[in-house]
């Protein structure tokens, strides 16, 4: 059994002289991995309180950078992290509040192709996602791995919380067998959250992980809690296994599968061509040798800017895209670009809501550089 310090056991004092903790679950908790998949809102308390109880290895998922309108639910993350990538300041902030946690970071988005590799090896994974294709593809991967799946969920007011995928329980498919079709899903930015909200479910996801890893209590397992914040009520229903589940009952889902244009993630363009979103080097440069009417965008960090950029581009770091809003132009053609092409798919995410006809560089400056350079 791991061993605890003199310092772990005066900073875990009043934790361990709780009845069925003791040194033996302050131990349990410093040799489990739990992994959180997104350090937003969600991912922000449950992180910290994890960190702060003494679970020894903690994994992050999360490939975003820190945005001025995150800091009000996102509250591992400050000020001065805008426009930095949220895995950084998780890190700084996770150290400080317990040093004695290994930080496991995934800079990623996380995909059908990595899902199983990234989630196997944890014991617990608290879902922190903002967005149906996630949900589905944590849920489907806790499933095939045999790990609980901390489930957390949040819109406008009122939030949801469970423990999915334990031994006996039922899954989130159980629950909503398919994702619903793309257009009845409001965008997360579109539909607002309660600041708050995220710190109460998140909380209340970070309780669920500490009961399994200790043995304690009565898990959610098998009941939804339902949180609403304006009549300030809880309340549990319950949620039986699905024998007909096609994940966790037929076991018929035996791949993953990457449901695309949910919240979250780019949803399909007006003329309904999934391919307006994204323009691969090639296309972007025949569109400006021909001398197309196009703003181009780079929305990294300055000092990747000084590195190198696109003839005739100008850059707006993705932490200021929203102060920068009113600087476009609603009647041309935005293209977006940064690395890799996943900060700017955020910024294009986010333009293409605000209403700019907008499309984002495939692979990016990397790829760019690959095919064109
Ligand atoms: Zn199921």
């Amino acid at each position: 059994m791991t061993g605890l310090s003199n310092e772990e056991l005066r900073r875990y004092a009043r934790q361990t002289i709780l009845p069925n903790v003791g040194l033996d679950g302050q131990r349990r908790l410093k040799a489990a991995r739990v992994l959180l998949v997104g350090a937003g809102g969600l991912g922000s308390p449950a992180a910290l309180y994890l960190a702060a109880a003494g679970v020894g290895t903690l994994g992050l998922v999360d490939f975003d950078v820190v945005d001025a309108s995150n800091l009000h639910r996102q509250i591992l993350h400050g000020t001065a992290a805008v426009g930095t990538p949220k895995l950084d300041s998780a890190r700084a902030r996770l150290a400080d509040v317990n040093p004695h946690v290994t930080l496991e970071l995934h800079e990623t988005r996380l995909t059908s192709a990595n899902a199983l590799e990234i989630l196997r090896g944890y014991d617990v994974v608290v879902d922190g996602t903002d967005n149906f294709a996630t949900r589905y593809l944590v849920n489907d991967a806790c499933v095939m791995l045999g790990l609980p799946n901390v489930h957390g969920a949040i819109f406008q007011f009122e939030g949801q919380a469970s423990v999915f995928c334990t031994a006996d329980g039922p899954c989130y498919r159980c629950l909503f067998p398919e994702p619903p079709p793309p257009g009845l899903v409001p965008s997360c930015a579109e539909g607002g959250v309660l600041g708050v909200l995220p710190g109460l479910v998140g909380t209340i996801q970070a309780t669920e992980t500490l009961k399994l890893l200790l043995g304690l209590g009565d898990s959610l397992a098998g009941r939804l809690l339902l949180v609403d914040t304006l009549g300030m009520a809880f309340r549990t229903v319950k949620v039986p296994r699905d024998p007909a589940c096609r994940a966790c009952g037929t076991r018929e889902i035996t791949t993953l599968v990457d449901y695309d244009a949910y919240c979250g993630t780019p949803a399909p363009a007006p003329d309904g061509s999934a391919a307006a979103l994204e323009l691969t080097p090639r296309e972007l440069a025949a569109r400006l040798d021909a001398g197309a009417p196009l703003d181009l965008v780079d929305v990294r960090e300055p000092h990747e800017w000084a590195e190198g950029r696109l003839a005739g581009a100008r850059l707006v770091p993705l932490g200021t895209l929203d102060a920068a809003m009113d600087t476009f132009d609603p009647s041309r053609e935005i293209v977006v670009y940064c690395r890799s092409g996943m900060r700017s798919a955020n910024a294009a995410r986010r333009l293409r809501e605000a209403g700019f006809h907008v499309s984002s560089l495939a692979g990016g400056i990397l790829r760019w550089e690959d095919e064109l350079g």
